[in-house]
């Protein structure tokens, strides 16, 4: 039992979610209330970055777990103690590619999540997404504006920054800083007449763009596809990447468990113990017949699996997983009676059983498992109970 689920439930899991599922849960929200997508829900963001900061380290979880919110910001070292929610999000999707975080003299990432199904996974697949990015102003060339018309701001000598100087008391000064008002903060100045009506003397422009996204056999959930230099551009500024994650929708009939796949089949009882045939058709539509050797007995929740019909490998699509098929096996409910001695006779004999003569017969009911929950015995009831004597309940008396 865990003390509140505040976090869990702002990533939208349950208490006893696994590693694999907080990171999908983050991944999913954390990309869908990015400043960049949802500039309107900073605090969201922030509350599941706190969530995914503390839920995704087990000591942390763990504290949290025993004492809640309150535990975590006690223990936090100094005032806050989190991460700051961008910088989460940049180690959770910028620490697999590129070799570390190259971000000073480029342009943003654009981050875009892709929902593909096992099938695409399975068959390979190019999936058209569109977006909007910015890019340098065919115009202008970038510039803003006419060519020579770009001065540098006069004000703040074309740092952006402007600096005053102020008396705060006799011999005391101070330094101020603010952004540049004249040319907020860019360092240059257009004349209006001069600036570019397609940028708007902004040097950029917003573009939609279809991307081809090539999903490759076998490709896993989470997986990256990085489209170098596709991102933002700015000038001056090598332009960033997009970046797609896929994320694996789920199966009706088949669960991956990395390159094997995984289902459930039920069988009737005649099934398991008289032999069977089943169709499985595969994430390509093929149809694969399954039969069971004659005499052989299939149990309940045993495995069986088909070598080379999981999915293919990443890189090496040739090669494939297995299939494994988890046996459920559906008992009837009663049988004729009269059924019973031909029954009987193919089966494995009964194991002999020697009733002693003072032995009480009893009747089997069925179990109700919130019967006595909750009740608790005190000694002195304890000591009552065997006072009195063997006393066995719900016994014929006959
Ligand atoms: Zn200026
Ligand atoms: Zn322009």
């Amino acid at each position: 039992m865990v003390k509140e689920t505040t976090y869990y439930d702002v990533l939208g899991v349950r208490p006893d979610a696994s590693a694999d599922d907080l990171k999908k849960a983050y991944r999913k929200l954390a990309l869908k209330y990015h400043p960049d997508k949802n500039p309107n829900e900073g605090e969201k963001f922030k509350q599941i970055s706190q969530a995914y900061e503390v839920l995704s380290d087990a000591e942390k979880r763990s504290i949290y777990d025993e004492g809640g919110e309150a535990a975590i910001k006690k223990g936090g070292t100094g005032g806050g103690g989190f991460t700051s929610p961008m910088d989460l999000f940049d180690m959770f999707f910028g620490g697999g590619f590129g070799g570390g975080r190259r971000r000073e003299r480029r342009g943003k990432d654009l981050v875009h999540q892709l929902s593909v199904t096992l099938e695409e996974l399975y068959m390979g697949a190019v999936r058209k997404l569109a977006l909007q990015k910015s890019v340098i102003c065919d115009k202008c060339e970038g510039r803003g504006g006419k060519k020579g018309a770009v001065e540098k701001c006069g004000t703040c000598r074309g740092t952006g920054i402007e600096t005053k100087i102020q008396q705060v008391g006799p011999g005391i000064v101070q330094h101020f800083e603010h952004m540049c008002r004249q040319c907020h903060g860019q360092g240059e100045i257009i004349a209006a007449k001069d600036r570019c009506k397609t940028c708007n003397g902004k040097k950029t422009v917003r573009e939609r763009k279809i991307l081809e996204v090539h999903v490759e056999k076998g490709m896993r959930d989470s997986q990256k596809i990085v489209f170098s230099g596709e991102g933002d551009q700015e000038p001056d500024l090598q332009a960033g990447d997009i970046v797609i994650v896929l994320d694996e929708k789920e199966h009706p009939v088949f669960k991956r468990s990395r390159d094997d796949l995984v289902m459930t089949m039920q069988l009737q009882l005649v099934e398991a113990l008289c032999g069977f045939q089943k169709v499985i058709k595969t994430l390509d539509e093929r149809d694969l017949v399954i039969t069971s050797l004659p005499g052989e007995v299939i149990k309940h929740e045993s495995l069986k699996c088909i070598i080379g019909e999981g999915m293919p490998q990443y890189k090496n699509p040739f090669e494939k997983g297995r299939l494994i098929i988890q046996f459920v096996v559906v008992f009837p409910d009663t049988i004729p009676r009269e059924a019973i001695p031909t029954l009987e006779m193919s089966l494995p004999g009964r194991p002999q059983v020697t009733i002693p003569i003072d032995a009480e017969e009893c009747n089997l009911m069925e179990l109700d498992p919130d019967h006595g929950r909750g009740q608790r015995y005190a000694q002195d009831d304890e000591e009552e109970y065997y006072s009195h004597g063997p006393r066995v309940q719900q016994c014929a008396t006959s």
